[in-house]
């Protein structure tokens, strides 16, 4: 079972929201769109209940029923509870609708990049945050027409189906404001992801990675492949970006961004966590580890991955103190008062953070 949740995070309506790509997340509660059978459902993380946004009586909720409310014949990937109203991003509008999924209607359709030269399929990524009334999400645009690229003339070629090239471009819309806008574009890239990682008062954080090789452009996997070039040797290059949405300053990189705290970003280097403050761009060595994360405004460091025990030792920063986690649990998003993790078939599991940090293991499974 696949779920995609959205990286949100609120203030503003006093409900707690903040998470990653497993869900959307307010107070103690996960909204959630599961793909297989397209349907939004809330689930109270104390109680493991389960329930759809549906208000039809007697509804099953399957694909049969066309007015059963928690069904969505679109993507769903940002998934935001605001001011008593549900908001989705679909693949080509954003959806609002009531807390029950009933009433909903289409409120903005999101701009698709157009080009007089190339056509472009454009569909929203599953990385998505949201800042006090404001949700950004990346649109993927895909290159999908015929196309004669004559970048590189001694391989003139002609492109026929949907390729490995994309741009991006970072899109926000204000709930509040009922305004939307593209803030970010990147040029084209092969073999490339763009990930958002947080966004604070003024910045948006993000990791690029692509394919550096720009021979390759506009190559589609098939050529890739009967050219005989390795696609996981394609000098892969990855920088991470900072993007001031007041200014518009751009700062890219040449570093893999791990997490964001307050003024600082977290990037591993050489087997170490350096924390650089962007403010007095200083940068130092805070602790060694192979992976860095922040959740409930704690530094997390993680040790070498163990393969054949799928585990690894956590630290993290408690009273300007680095402890040991007490049992493996792997964080993959936060609540107001839990942790939650899931594991390889999508069940999720939740702790007390304060149990957490006391190295006391009441986690149990949700639902
Ligand atoms: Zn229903």
């Amino acid at each position: 079972m696949a779920i995609f949740v959205s990286c949100t995070k609120t203030t503003e309506d006093k409900a707690f929201i903040k998470s990653n790509m497993f869900g959307s997340v307010y107070d103690n509660v996960i909204i959630t769109w599961v793909v297989s059978n397209k349907i939004i459902s809330y689930t109270d993380i104390e109680s493991g209940v389960s329930v759809p946004s549906c208000v039809q009586p007697n509804c099953t909720h399957s694909k049969k029923n066309a007015y059963c409310t928690a069904q969505i014949d679109d993507y769903a990937f940002g998934l935001i509870n605001y001011d008593n109203s549900l908001y989705i991003l679909g693949r080509e509008f954003i959806y609002k609708c009531d807390s029950s999924g009933s009433n909903r209607r289409i409120i903005y359709e999101i701009p698709l990049k157009t080009d007089a030269e190339y056509e472009y399929s454009s569909y929203p990524d599953t990385s998505v945050l949201y800042k006090d009334s404001k949700i950004y999400f990346v649109m993927i645009n895909n290159i999908s027409k015929e196309v004669e690229w004559e970048y590189a003339p001694e391989h003139f070629q002609t492109v026929t189906d949907s390729t490995n090239t994309n741009s991006y471009t970072i899109h926000s819309y204000d709930f509040k404001e009922n305004k939307g806008e593209v803030i970010y574009e990147t040029e084209f890239y092969t073999f490339s992801h763009l990930n958002l990682m947080e966004i604070t008062e003024n910045n948006i954080f993000f990791n690029l990675s692509y394919n550096a090789n720009t021979e390759w452009d506009l190559m589609t996997s098939d050529e890739v492949f009967k050219s005989g070039i390795d696609i996981f040797n394609l000098n892969n290059e990855s920088v991470s970006c900072r993007l001031n949405i007041k200014t518009g300053e751009f700062i890219e990189f040449d570093k893999h961004l791990n997490a964001v705290s307050g003024n600082y970003m977290y990037f591993i280097e050489n087997g170490e966590i350096v924390q650089f403050d962007w403010e007095n761009s200083k940068s130092e060595v805070v602790y060694a580890a192979e992976r860095a994360q922040v959740f409930d405004d704690t530094l997390f460091a993680y040790g070498e991955w163990d393969e054949t025990y799928q585990r690894c030792d956590i630290y993290f920063l408690k009273d300007k103190q680095w402890q040991k986690a007490g049992f493996d649990f792997l964080i993959n998003f936060e609540t107001r008062d839990y942790f939650v993790s899931m594991d390889n078939n999508s069940n999720l599991y939740a702790i007390l953070k304060s149990d957490y940090y006391a190295g006391i293991d009441t986690s149990f499974k949700i639902g």
